[in-house]
């Protein structure tokens, strides 16, 4: 495993590599779920970039930038089992230099869901992502679905700024309760803890009703809704049934694949989670 902490070093390693390179962007903290991906990349690729960058401008002023859970050590130590590895840990200096002034806006798959309730969001998530793409040059990057907006955001991103990568999307890795797993689960006392699969459980609900028939929107709705209200610690922040491609809220009766979202606050952590209908496959 070799560690880069400069774009400059990360530069020198890049172009000594011979194939194929994937690409899994993080903020650290790392957990089961991000080593999923660098499972997948190391299983896909010749070589694999892991990057671990807490990126200040995807934080809202009123948001957990200066209290994110941060662990380098601990990452480096979780990583060092993969061979072929490049961790690359840049510093906010390097990232944004103070006249640093270009930035990257996916219009309208941004506006909706998390976009609404975290203004800017996305405008960070694309801009150090566009930005680590350049450094990285990577053939494949993988993202969880655990993000969906995320996702999207950044495939329509590859899209229409024709960066030659191809974006994988994995499952969403989920602890044996349904909980899915998140560096923010460890703002959770144990009590918060123990409740916090009720967001899982209203996403399977609200599947339930879909896979018996139910095709109102606002029905799914108000199931997940239902289901997280009984939960005296959750206080729901959105829930949300909307076109899996467009991520526009759907009205009426469904068809076609659908995203049902959710975030909610328990304690100190806003957990995010969400599931697909409408495909051949559960991402579950
Ligand atoms: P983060 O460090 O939270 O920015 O996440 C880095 C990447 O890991 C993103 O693509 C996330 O979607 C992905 N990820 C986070 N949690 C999970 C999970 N439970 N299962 C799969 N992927 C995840």
């Amino acid at each position: 495993m070799i560690v880069c902490q400069t774009i400059e070093a990360l530069r020198l390693e890049r172009a000594k590599i011979v194939g194929a390179v994937g690409f899994v962007p993080t903020m650290g903290y790392l957990h089961e779920g991000h080593l999923e991906l660098v499972r997948r990349a190391a299983a896909e690729n010749d070589a694999v970039v892991v990057s671990i960058f807490v990126n200040p401008t995807q934080f809202g002023p009123n948001e957990d930038f200066s209290a994110y859970p941060r662990d380098l050590e601990r990452d480096l130590a979780m990583l060092s089992a993969f061979p072929e590895l490049i961790v690359f840990t840049p510093s906010a200096e390097a990232m944004y230099p103070q006249d640093f002034q270009t930035y990257v806006q996916v219009e309208r798959l941004s506006q909706g869901l998390e976009g609404e309730r975290r203004p800017g969001h996305f405008r960070g998530v694309a801009t150090v992502v566009a930005k680590l793409f350049n450094i990285v040059q990577p053939q494949r990057a993988y993202f969880g679905q655990k993000d969906a907006q995320q996702l999207a955001v950044i495939r329509q991103m590859v899209r229409d700024l024709a960066f030659p990568i191809a974006i994988v999307g994995v499952p969403t890795v989920r602890a044996a309760d349904g909980l899915a797993l998140s560096s923010r689960n460890s703002y959770l006392t144990p009590e918060e803890r123990a409740a916090a699969p009720v967001l899982y459980r209203a996403l399977c609900a609200a599947r339930a009703r879909y896979e018996a028939g139910e095709r109102d929107a606002e029905a799914l709705r108000a199931t997940m809704r239902a289901v997280l209200e009984a939960e005296p610690l959750a206080q729901v922040d959105y829930v949300s049934v909307a076109e899996a491609e467009t991520l526009r809220e759907c009205e009426g009766t469904l068809s076609g694949a659908v995203l049902l979202s959710m975030a909610v606050r328990i304690g100190r952590a806003r957990l995010i989670d969400n599931l697909t209908l409408g495909t051949d496959r559960h991402f579950c």
